[in-house]
């Protein structure tokens, strides 16, 4: 076989999808997780109660607050945040540590506090925000969830407009107005991220020029 040009880096790369309450994340992810079978989904952690149909160890892994707390003490989390004010939400460092370095990517659906975060120690993440196309859509679509009482959806639009004045220190913004582009845009993001300059580890010409000669001679 052929000497290939361009050795890539080994490790996966870490995607980071924010955006506010009912912009679309999940639903962005959960096709994106489809589509690439080998993208691996950190499962966060969270001291908040599991919704109708929530599942601990699937949509998260649902824990008490004094255990919560007991794995911040232990530096167990790569990032975490109180969210809304009252619950915790983490992102468990190991796993994500450990398929980076297998060379699996791994995206991570978390609120902006814990971007920056991670921002801090991994600045060559990839960054995307979820932007609801304008806010009546975000309070229509929140309302048609139906998960939170009506306190609960007031305290989620007062941090949507908080999390989208912050919307431009991200990479990227995709604006959500219907699924299947946003779900485009940002599996085009994630395929150009790979392409990128800081991704190759070398780039290796053996200078064989009498086997370029052969080839075009038709000398096998
Ligand atoms: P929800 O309660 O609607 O599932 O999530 C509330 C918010 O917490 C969402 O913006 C979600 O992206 C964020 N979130 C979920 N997991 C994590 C996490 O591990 N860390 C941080 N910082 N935010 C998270």
């Amino acid at each position: 076989m052929a000497k290939a040009i361009v050795k890539s880096k080994k490790d996966g790369s870490l995607i980071v999808i924010s955006g506010p309450s009912s912009a679309g994340k999940s639903t962005i992810r959960s096709e994106l997780l489809k589509m690439h079978k080998e993208l691996y989904y950190s499962i966060s952690m969270t001291t908040r109660e599991p919704r109708v149909g929530e599942q601990d160890g699937i949509d998260y892994f649902f824990v008490s607050k004094e255990e919560f707390e007991k794995r911040i003490e232990k530096g167990a989390f790569l990032e975490y945040a109180q969210v809304h004010r009252d619950h915790y939400y983490g992102t468990p460092k190991d796993i994500i540590l450990d398929k980076l370095n297998k060379g699996i990517d791994v995206i991570l659906e978390i609120e902006i506090h814990g971007a920056v975060q991670v921002n801090d120690q991994m600045p060559n993440a990839i960054f995307i925000f979820i932007m609801p196309p304008d806010m009546e859509t975000l309070v229509k679509r929140l309302k048609k969830r139906g998960t939170e009482t009506k306190e609960k959806m007031i305290e989620r639009i007062k941090t949507a407009y908080q999390e989208i004045n912050e919307a431009s220190t991200y990479n990227y913004v995709v604006v959500n107005d219907e699924l299947d582009s946003a779900v485009k845009k940002v599996d085009s993001i994630i395929i150009s991220e790979k392409c990128r300059v800081d991704r190759i580890d070398a780039i290796e010409l053996d200078n064989k020029e009498e086997i370029l000669h052969d080839l075009l001679m038709d000398k096998e």
